[in-house]
């Protein structure tokens, strides 16, 4: 769990275009925060930045106290839901969990009960065996999740492309990530370019316009 900090957060594409621009925010640990604001205003950009799939082109972002433009990628403490994640079909649920956890060389009942217990939280324990061809989009979705929180993350980013789907699985989602954030303490970054989904989270909303935060509802309020 960690608070996340933008300071000055750029990022300049190589054809000169700013896509975000200036961006100062403090997100305090275990908030969950939603960026909204029009298609092409820089959303996704600032959580590719942090999950690493961006260079930063100037400013910092910290993570608790550590300055993550220093950290490579894969070892920095998040999780990344989005719409493209890579669940193998020919895999059943369980390694589909394990993959990201094997790769770390963690010893095999730390895996497990990791996974046992990630399965456990999203009602998902009853197809652990079963293969992913055979579940239902719903519950590939959670499988999606239980890979991101198996993994401990101290901040978990979701972009609205995760949850361009219909409105019940949508619904869904939403009610596992609130859960995520609250049950677990995970800091959650959501961006969604949908007004009547952002503020029916009753959460803290962050506006953006043009790559710049142009409001944003005050924590301490
Ligand atoms: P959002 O998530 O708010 O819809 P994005 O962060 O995906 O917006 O994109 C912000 C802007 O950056 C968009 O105008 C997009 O066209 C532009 N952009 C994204 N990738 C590139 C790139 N590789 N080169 C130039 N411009 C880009």
């Amino acid at each position: 769990m960690a608070s996340v900090t933008f300071e000055h957060l750029t990022k300049t594409y190589p054809n000169g275009f700013v896509s975000v621009n200036d961006v100062n925010l403090f997100i305090e640990d275990g908030e969950f925060v939603v960026f909204h604001g029009p298609s092409g205003c820089g959303k996704s950009t600032i959580l590719r930045m942090i999950g690493g799939l961006e260079d930063i082109t100037s400013g910092e972002i910290y993570l608790g106290k550590e300055l993550l433009n220093d950290i490579l990628p894969r070892d920095r403490r998040l999780a990344m839901a989005f719409q493209n994640y890579t669940l193998y079909k020919h895999m059943n649920v369980y390694d589909n969990m394990a993959l990201g956890l094997r790769l770390r060389d963690l010893p095999r009942p730390v895996i497990d009960s990791r996974v046992k217990s990630a399965a456990q939280f999203l009602g998902i324990s009853d197809i652990l065996t079963s293969k992913l061809r055979a579940i239902s989009d719903s519950q590939r979705q959670r499988v999606a999740l239980g890979r991101a929180i198996v993994c401990q993350p101290k901040v978990l980013l979701v972009d609205e492309d995760f949850a361009r789907q219909d409105d019940d699985r949508r619904r869904e989602m939403l009610e596992d990530i609130l859960r995520i954030n609250s049950e677990l303490g995970i800091t959650v970054l959501y961006v969604t370019n949908d007004y009547e989904e952002a503020v029916s989270l009753g959460k803290r909303i962050v506006y953006m316009k043009d790559g710049r935060i142009v409001d944003f509802d005050d924590i301490y309020n």
